[in-house]
């Protein structure tokens, strides 16, 4: 069997919080360097260019959009924009926000179909309407009002994942190839479990080679089918004069029911900026987010003398507080802040370590030097994939 899961984390997972915090982390109470970018690691490779125009005077939330602007165009980011992986009906729906820390105004928009840069979109809600959201059919109208043009966001190759996605579940439903067919096997009373995910992961080969899906991505297409991925990038930027701005955009959770809005929109959840203090943003579990209110947690903390890296473990930890602390559930979440301060000081931190040994949470920083680092968790591990796959052979 061929494809990767994440570790199981029996081994890593600390059974409480207090534990988790992990000693090397840099808590900056002091200033960073200014202007400063910081974004999460699918940002990286559009920090140079946002930079440069930060330095030279540029506008700090035009700088954060000019980033995140870069994976909204990219059709291979399935998380962002163009080739986002679509809903559960295979429509792509994006979600962005934005808050201009100067002029203190905000601007987003949720669940729009057909326009791909929805975090200028977001822009233009903040800067051509008294409105701080618009959604759906709304938004999108809007948006065309605006010049945006209407494009169709579902790449060829996203359009198999989800059909993959959709035959893969025909046990369920009428997509994919029925008891006709000459493959068709009815379930063997007492199989074992590690033999039913061969077989079912042979099935999933099967349909993707059929649909046409090239064999050097088939592995990652049957990933993203067996446990919807998340993605999304955010964006905060501060100007040599300590002005601060931040933007959020995604396509949210694969497969979602249509309508459903993440926490990428909503200002407070996904993003927020205050230009007393600062900025934070988040990539993650969305619901979890929304429910702490977390980007405006984060940068209240800070209002009342915490740290960035403070601030936002203060979030993680009511994300578990929530659950009591409860492991079983907890594994199959995540959770990571992108927080600016002011002053320039900054932090990355996540719930757990990342995805796997080889997929660490990463915030991206151009302060001068474009780097990327790996988050502080407040719990060491790594998530688990969901939903659970009890059996299934590594
Ligand atoms: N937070 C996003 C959402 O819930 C997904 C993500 O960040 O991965 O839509």
């Amino acid at each position: 069997m061929s494809f990767s899961r994440r570790d199981f984390l029996t081994t890593a997972v600390v059974g409480s919080v207090s534990l988790g915090l992990q000693p090397e982390a840099s808590a900056q109470s002091g200033g960073g360097k200014r202007p400063i970018i910081v974004c999460a690691g699918n940002g990286y490779d559009y920090l140079e260019e946002a930079y440069t125009f930060l330095k030279n005077g540029g506008d700090t939330l035009d700088a954060a959009l000019k980033v995140v602007k870069g994976p909204e165009d990219d059709p291979n980011e399935t998380s962002v924009g163009l080739g986002g992986i679509p809903n559960e009906e295979g429509v792509v729906e994006l979600d962005a926000c934005c808050m201009h820390g100067p002029t203190r105004r905000a601007g987003s928009v949720g669940g729009v179909r057909n326009i791909k840069n929805v975090s200028l979109v977001a822009k233009a809600v903040m800067e051509h309407t008294g409105h701080v959201m618009l959604v759906g059919e709304g938004a999108e109208r809007f948006a065309v009002a605006m010049g945006f043009p209407r494009e169709n966001l579902l790449t060829e190759k996203a359009r198999k994942i989800w059909l993959l996605w959709k035959e893969y579940h025909s046990i369920g439903d009428w997509w994919g190839p029925g008891i006709s067919d000459p493959k068709w096997n009815a379930p063997v009373k007492g199989t074992p479990q590690a033999q039913l995910w061969q077989i079912k992961y042979q099935r999933l080969e099967e349909i993707a080679a059929n649909l046409g899906i090239d064999p050097e991505w088939r592995a990652s297409a049957i990933h993203k089918v067996l446990f919807p991925p998340t993605g999304t990038i955010h964006c905060s930027a501060a100007n040599e004069k300590g002005e601060v701005s931040g933007c959020t955009t995604t396509s949210g959770l694969a497969y979602k029911l249509p309508g459903r809005v993440g926490d990428s929109p909503i200002i407070g959840a996904g993003c927020y900026t205050d230009q007393d203090v600062g900025s934070a943003g988040a990539t993650g579990s969305g619901e979890e987010n929304i429910k702490i209110a977390g980007a405006h947690t984060i940068v209240e903390n800070m209002r009342h003398g915490m740290s960035p890296q403070e601030a936002g473990m203060d979030a993680l930890k009511r994300i578990v507080r929530n659950y009591n602390n409860d492991m079983s559930k907890l594994q199959y979440m995540d959770m990571t802040y992108y927080i600016l301060r002011k002053d320039g000081a900054y932090a990355g931190v996540s719930l757990w370590d990342g995805y796997s040994e080889h997929e660490p949470h990463k915030i991206a920083v151009h302060d001068g030097t474009r780097r990327a680092e790996k988050t502080v968790a407040l719990m060491k591990g790594y998530s688990q994939d969901y939903p659970p796959a009890l059996g299934l052979p590594k």
